[in-house]
Formats: C-alpha cells, structure tokens, sequence
C-alpha cells in the first residue's frame, strides 16, 4: 500500500523536531487525522503566525510582540544588571521566579566547537556593543549559561571579552546550587533563585 502524500508530508515534518522519531511522527500524524477540521486549522493557523506575529528585541534578543521587548521597555526594571541566559526559554523561567528585577541579554546557543558552533554564530559581539555603548547604565552582567561543559567555555569567553575592552562592570556567574549538566530551563524556582542569589564573582 502506498501512503498518501498528505500523511507522508506530515510524517516528515514531525520526524525534524527535536526527540520526534519516525515512529512519533507517524503516531502524531495519524492522531491528527481523527481531529475535526476546524482544530486542526487552528492548529495550522498558530504554526504559521508563530513567526509572523514575534520579533526579536534588537536589544536584548528576547522573542516577544514588539521590539524593544516588554522587559527592556519596562522602567520599573533594573537597567545596571544584564542576566545572559542561551535561550528565550531560559528568560520565561527565571522570570517565573520573579525575584530577578533586572533585564536580559539572550546569546540563542552557545559556544559548541564539536557542532560548528563559534562565538560569532550567537549574539555575543551585541552583548559587547551594549556594554560598550555610550550611555550604557549597566553595572553587572550575570552569566547565566547553563552549568553545562559548552555553557561553561561561554561563559568563560564572554567574561573575557569584557575584560579585555576595560569597561567597568562587574562579572558574575550563577551556579553553585546547580547540578553540573542541568538546564536552567528545567530547574525548579527554588533552585534557580537560590543559583541567582548565591552567584560569585567571575
Ligand atoms: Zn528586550
């Protein structure tokens, strides 16, 4: 028997996403086809406007409605301290603590020479424009790649380049509370404020 197209086309795009083999992908697709049609075009609906409706903030790299995002554009906020977190998913949680005031600065990977990944494949060089800029208020930036072998050598080059431009700030890395080769992403609240609170100076 040959498989529709339809269901073949489906199967390929799910077997893209990251942990989906093909035996998800064709349970998901097949899953799909019992759906009414209007679910589904919903569906189809908020997969296509996931990338027409956010923009990148040029400042800070979050993904959001509107550039500057809401926490640059936020003045309750603390402009002198930058968090540097990998990726958006990072910003939502530390967020979720709510005990961090201050705003971020999202690198969207890390350095990871194994898959060709280089500084200069993430948003460092506009971590340095923002530290660099005239009327920059920042005081300290916390390093908040994951405790990870690749998150590590990140941040130990980030916190390089700043020394190197003479720019007087204050490096901090989070850590300690966290377990070596955690996520930031997945740890709880407790953790993750605890790993905030308790930062050393780099
Ligand atoms: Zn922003």
């Amino acid at each position: 028997m040959r498989i529709p197209k339809a269901i073949q086309n489906l199967v390929e795009s799910f077997e893209k996403l990251p942990g989906v083999g093909p035996k998800t992908a064709q349970r998901l697709t097949f899953y799909l086809l019992h759906v009414p049609q209007g679910e589904l075009d919903r569906f189809a609906d908020s997969v296509q406007s996931l990338k027409k409706d956010t923009i990148l903030c040029s400042q800070c790299f979050m993904i959001d409605e509107s550039d500057p995002c809401s926490i640059c554009e936020d003045t309750q906020r603390e402009h002198s301290v930058i968090c540097v977190v990998e990726q958006p998913l990072d910003v939502l949680a530390i967020e979720k603590g709510r005990s961090f005031r201050g705003i971020y600065h999202v690198l969207h990977g890390r350095i990871d020479p194994l898959n060709n990944i280089g500084p200069d494949e993430i948003y460092i060089a506009p971590l340095i424009s923002r530290l660099k800029s005239k009327n920059s208020k920042i005081k300290e930036i916390i390093l908040a790649t994951n405790p990870t072998m690749e998150g590590e050598a990140t941040a130990m080059y980030i916190a390089k380049q700043i020394k190197g431009q003479d720019l007087r700030v204050k490096i901090t890395r989070i850590g300690r509370g966290l377990p070596v080769g955690a996520d930031l992403e997945y740890a709880d609240d407790t953790t993750l404020q605890r790993a905030m609170e308790g930062r050393d100076e780099y």
